[in-house]
């Protein structure tokens, strides 16, 4: 299975704007999700009552916040691991291993394995 040379950038155009897009979606949603507890707790915060029980609920569970830092951190993390893992582009049909375009314009083979993409 190859492609003409005109077909693969229009595959390696359309990728990188999806990409793009999902990239402004994570990032959306990060920001948003960021400003939502942050006003959240904000509200909540100056009722004296609420700002007494959390500040008893972090002297007890002190040892916790690190932790909890961490997975909030990670599972702001993890969409860029998922976008970075899956480049989302054309695979080699013979070793199935994501093709990098900039081998592939130059040689119109499969950087790994060499298999021909480009008619
Ligand atoms: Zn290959």
């Amino acid at each position: 299975m190859s492609v003409t040379k005109d077909e693969f950038i229009q595959l390696q155009k359309s990728v990188a704007r999806r990409e793009t897009r999902r990239l402004w979606v994570v990032f959306v949603v990060s920001v948003g999700t960021i400003a939502v507890v942050a006003g959240f707790g904000k509200a909540i915060l100056n009722n004296p009552a609420v700002e007494d029980f959390f500040l008893s609920l972090v002297t007890r569970h002190r040892h916790w916040i690190p932790a909890g830092f961490g997975l909030l951190a990670l599972a702001m993390f993890l969409p860029f691991v998922a976008i970075a893992r899956n480049p989302g582009g054309m695979k080699c049909p013979k070793c199935d291993k994501s093709i990098s375009s900039r081998i592939t314009m130059l040689t119109s083979n499969c950087g790994h394995c060499g298999e021909r993409i480009i008619a």
